[in-house]
């Protein structure tokens, strides 16, 4: 039964319970006016409460929303208009991990009119040993419209721009240049200057590109198995230099969330899982040089861990570290934290934005811990395959090149 119907039934009140009750209509009042579509799911994953706008967005009555399990009647699909599957449904990976949950690639269909809507669904567990999920749902259609539109107008005003500051910069080397160009020490100087702001001109530019190009769905994710490892290990060891440069130490680890908790045994055991290994490159690559633009002094850790289901590679550092209340923004485009050790940096506030899209294109999720002063921990979450699944897969795609065949995806 749902807790609307429940309240309906208390008759005779107390004072205290009716100032009780008159603050439960105000939260229905609230509940039943609001746009956005609001469900909350309980611990075993039936719908215990349905709002008005949650009905017409999944096109069922409250009765029928009424203490049944959340995937029977909210149907979800993918931007290719399949239906997901569990283990990419939201709702189902909250009810696992009891974590707050963001996504905004997923249409909901209105079981009566068969309406596609794309939706931003937020899940907040309710802090309680077996949560209650607060799960929200936000038509985003005329917002997607207008991010079309926006990145269209991006990509074609940067594509424009790339060619001439690629030139410009390109001269100003040539002015700095001794060889081909004669300039005092003072010129030298104001050289140096716009020759730096052309190269952030141009790696704006460029990050820019392949934002909307990743946007639009230009580029697109290649999975193939991997030894997450040895692939995160070769990757993250490239930017050795990168980190001793500034002073700064490393460390990288791996193992399994079990042994830690056995006691930090450690067994050391293959991880594998569907990645494509120039995005992870990408991502590891910008999280990496974040730690290091990040932090002063202390350390840059690597680490990549697993249970049976999920894989997770962490970026970690003792740097300055990011507030509580800025940390959902931090993925944002063009997001910069802005105070005063942050100023100081550059940066265009697209890397995260960049990671984010890459990781969730490889149906993984991201997130962030933070402490000011302390540091930041970058999560990258992917989905486990066995050792045999590898197998299969790599014996799959290893034919395919061999007979010089498109991959498909894993
Ligand atoms: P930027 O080009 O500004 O570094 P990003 O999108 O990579 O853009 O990061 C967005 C913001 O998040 C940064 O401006 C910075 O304030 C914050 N940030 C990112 N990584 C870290 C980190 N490792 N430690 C502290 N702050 C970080």
């Amino acid at each position: 039964m749902s807790l609307w119907n429940k309240a309906k039934k208390a008759k005779t009140s107390t004072p205290e319970q009716s100032i009780n009750t008159s603050r439960q209509n105000l939260n229905e009042l609230v509940l039943k006016s609001i746009h956005e579509g609001v469900i909350i799911v309980g611990p075993n994953g039936n719908i215990r409460l349905a709002n008005p706008a949650f009905c017409e967005l999944s096109g069922r009555s409250l009765a029928e929303l009424d203490d049944v399990f959340y995937d029977s009647v909210i149907n979800l699909l993918d931007k290719t208009g399949n239906r997901i599957s569990e283990g990419r449904n939201p709702i189902n990976i909250a009810l696992k991990n009891k974590e707050y949950g963001e996504v905004r690639d997923l249409d909901i269909v209105a079981a009566d009119s068969n309406k596609n809507t794309p939706v931003s669904i937020i899940i907040t567990p309710t802090h309680e040993e077996n949560p209650n999920l607060i799960v929200t749902f936000r038509d985003i259609a005329q917002e997607l419209k207008e991010e079309r539109e926006r990145s269209e107008f991006i990509s074609t005003a940067s594509h424009e721009m790339r060619t001439p500051v690629a030139s410009i910069e390109g001269y100003l080397g040539l002015a700095m240049n001794p060889s081909t160009a004669t300039v005092d020490e003072r010129g030298m100087e104001f050289l140096t200057k716009a020759h730096e702001a052309s190269q952030h001109l141009g790696r704006l530019f460029q990050d820019l590109l392949d934002t909307t190009k990743l946007d639009d769905g230009q580029i697109k994710a290649r999975l193939e198995p991997v030894d997450v490892i040895a692939l995160v290990k070769s990757i993250a060891d490239g930017q050795i230099p990168n980190i001793t440069a500034k002073g700064l130490g490393y460390q990288f680890g791996s193992g399994s969330v079990d042994q830690q908790l056995s006691g930090g045994k450690r067994i050391d055991q293959l991880i594998y899982a569907s990645i494509d290994p120039d995005f992870l490159r990408e991502v590891i690559n910008n999280l990496i040089e974040n730690a290091v633009k990040y932090t002063p002094t202390g350390w840059v850790t690597v680490n990549v861990r697993a249970d049976n289901y999920n894989v997770q590679i962490i970026v970690e550092d003792t740097g300055i570290g990011v507030a509580r209340e800025e940390l959902s923004h931090i993925f944002q485009k063009f997001y910069r934290v802005d105070n005063r050790d942050t100023r100081e940096i550059g940066g265009t506030g697209l890397g995260l934005y960049l990671v984010k899209q890459r990781v969730e294109a490889m149906n993984g999720r991201i997130w962030a811990e933070s402490e000011i002063g302390k540091g930041t921990r970058f999560i990258c979450l992917f989905p486990r395959i066995s050792e045999e699944a590898y197998k299969q897969q790599r014996f799959y795609i290893d034919n395919q090149q061999a007979q010089g065949r498109e991959n498909i995806d894993f």
